[in-house]
């Protein structure tokens, strides 16, 4: 291996339990950055519910995980877009864990295609997931936050929601027009609802991942060319890994992370540093 580009020795999970007592929801949790996202949250002592909207053994698989090490876990099914699945949704975690203390926004879709050829059906199936569910699930989270307030024994803050938002919330993305879309919105709603509630002491912020590896962007980094070419966007010269941005999340969900509101944290080894400027500028 090139001696600039060392091998990847990838960190140990936390050891401390820095959610202990707490209740957690992440969505779109069967897959990828959500399961890694959730299985981060248990280990780290919350008790967390699952959603999925398919592949429900995927789903069990991770509250099994959850489980292993002493946390409590939940799957339920509801599409994040429907207003209905989602109420119904808080209402079976609420009843399950009696509140929710930290909502993971994290269900997201992509439907590509060059501006001119992108159908109605795709952009409304973007933003209906993208933005619409996220907005739907904070909405819910945020009422149980202020119908409980802060409960001093389990954190200093009455909830925490973190929204998935993506570096396309600032980076423009040809070919994506409607995800780039979405994500730009996320970023305005997550600043806005931070600064409407945050006199309750709720907290929200976003993570912004760059390349990740999961499901989502297979085509980008499955074979070696693909992969390489990657590389030329990311000046840490590594693929980020749903870990990386789990890690994030326990600590961004804590209150070690109080008093952090209303920011997007990007992970994405530099790729919002504008490396095409390294050596052409
Ligand atoms: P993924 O495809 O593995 O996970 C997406 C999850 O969302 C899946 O579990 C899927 O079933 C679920 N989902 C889709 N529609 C849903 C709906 N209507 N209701 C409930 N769940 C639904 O991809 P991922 O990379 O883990 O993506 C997770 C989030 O991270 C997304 O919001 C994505 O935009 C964001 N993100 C990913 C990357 C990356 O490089 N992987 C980069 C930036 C942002």
């Amino acid at each position: 291996m090139d001696a600039k580009f060392p091998e990847v020795v990838m960190p140990k999970c936390p050891a401390i339990q820095l959610l202990k007592g707490q209740k957690a929801m992440v969505t779109g949790a069967n897959s990828g950055i959500g399961r890694a996202v959730a299985v981060a949250l248990g280990h780290a002592g919350a008790d967390v519910i699952v959603n999925y909207v398919v592949n429900r053994e995927e789903a069990e698989e991770v509250c099994e995980e959850i489980r292993h090490c002493g946390s409590s876990a939940k799957a339920i099914l509801a599409d994040v877009a429907d207003e209905q699945q989602v109420q119904d949704m808080f209402r079976e975690a609420i009843d399950t864990f009696a509140t929710i203390d930290i909502l993971v926004n994290n269900a997201g879709i992509q439907r590509d295609a060059p501006f001119d050829e992108m159908t109605l059906d795709q952009w409304r199936k973007v933003i209906d997931v993208n933005l619409t569910g996220q907005f739907l699930c904070a909405r819910e989270a945020i009422r149980e936050f202020k119908r409980r307030g802060v409960n001093q024994e389990v954190s200093c803050s009455a909830g925490k929601i973190i929204c998935m938002s993506s570096v396309h919330e600032l980076v423009p993305w040809a070919g994506h027009v409607n995800y780039a879309a979405s994500k730009g919105g996320v970023m305005l709603m997550m600043k806005s609802i931070a600064q409407e509630v945050a006199p309750y002491r709720i907290r929200v912020n976003s993570i912004g991942p760059g390349a990740i590896r999961t499901p989502i962007n297979r085509s980008a980094w499955e074979t070696k060319e693909a992969y390489d070419k990657l590389m030329e966007l990311v000046p840490y010269k590594r693929i980020g890994e749903p870990e990386d941005i789990a890690r994030a999340a326990v600590w961004l969900a804590s209150d070690e992370a109080d008093y952090i509101n209303g920011t997007t944290l990007f992970i994405d080894g530099g790729m919002t540093l504008y490396p095409g400027f390294t050596e052409n500028g």
